[in-house]
């Protein structure tokens, strides 16, 4: 918790420590203490999704740089090398929240899952050790208009938790992290207040907008009517590659 008044921060943490600060930054994610003291604005909203992660090991028989994403129906499939011997990927179910359980039965259940995926799947599947597998539910927060209250700020998930699907939440809060320090440098503690109101004006546009359109993305892959599937992948497949290739970049094109 925290109380905050004209001269600092007074925080107090869950052992019923007390600490007197300059400024506060919640940087503790999804599930922030400092948001709900902030803001109230209760509990992250349930994507429709959840998903499974794993790293594989050895070589899975894919090309150097590998990095793909299969879409079915409620399903999808996706990953890239991180060097030469690993491989992350990940593997999203639409359904209710719980469904990403983790036990003995993982690797058969989400090899049944995908039988009509890809190869590599498969591959990727089986070079996993089942005990590295982790799983959960995806949730994001609605965009905020405000995230800065005196001499009290959030960062990261706190600010701007987001669904997985650009790959863009630890990316947002290092680009908070940039802002956010820039605008701190020099500043004595008289300057703190507007230094952070300075951070959120610089960074709620664009935070916000990855929020956004992360959850469309989301919205479009965790599709299950075969239907609605038959309409999203012929559309995907009449878009020009070029212009979905500049919509993702944009995200990744610093304005600072
Ligand atoms: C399936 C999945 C895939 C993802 N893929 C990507 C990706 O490819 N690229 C990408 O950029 N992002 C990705 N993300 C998002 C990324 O993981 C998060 O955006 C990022 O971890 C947020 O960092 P954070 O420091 O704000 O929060 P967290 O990483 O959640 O860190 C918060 C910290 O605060 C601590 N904390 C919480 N409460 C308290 C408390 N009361 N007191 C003290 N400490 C506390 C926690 O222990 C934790 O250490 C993915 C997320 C998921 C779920």
């Amino acid at each position: 918790e925290y109380e905050g008044h004209g001269d600092g921060v007074l925080v107090t943490t869950a052992d019923g420590r007390q600490r007197q600060a300059d400024l506060l930054v919640g940087a503790d994610g999804i599930n922030s203490r400092v948001r709900a003291s902030m803001l109230n604005d209760g509990d992250p909203r349930y994507a429709g999704y959840y998903c499974w992660r794993g790293v594989a090991s050895g070589d899975a028989g894919l090309p150097a740089g590998w990095a793909a994403e299969y879409w079915g129906d409620g399903l999808r499939f996706g990953g890239c090398t991180i060097d030469g011997d690993r491989t992350y990927w990940f593997a999203v179910q639409t359904g209710p929240p719980g469904g990403a359980t983790v036990d003995a039965g993982t690797t058969n259940r989400l090899r049944a899952l995908y039988s009509d995926f890809a190869p590599e799947v498969r591959r990727l599947l089986e070079a996993t050790d089942p005990r590295a597998i982790i799983g959960g539910d995806i949730a994001d927060r609605d965009p905020v208009a405000e995230w800065s209250r005196g001499r009290v700020t959030l960062l990261g998930d706190a600010a701007h938790a987001m669904t997985p699907n650009l790959g863009q939440g630890a990316c947002q809060a290092i680009e908070d992290a940039l802002v956010l320090g820039d605008q701190l440098a020099g500043v004595d503690a008289a300057g703190v207040a507007a230094a952070l109101s300075e951070y959120q004006r610089i960074r709620i546009p664009r935070a916000n907008k990855t929020v956004r359109m992360a959850r469309r993305v989301g919205n479009v892959a965790r599709m299950e009517n075969r239907v609605g599937v038959a309409v999203r992948d012929g559309v995907l497949r009449a878009t020009p590659s070029s212009m979905l290739r500049s919509q993702l970049t944009s995200a990744w094109k610093l304005p600072y």
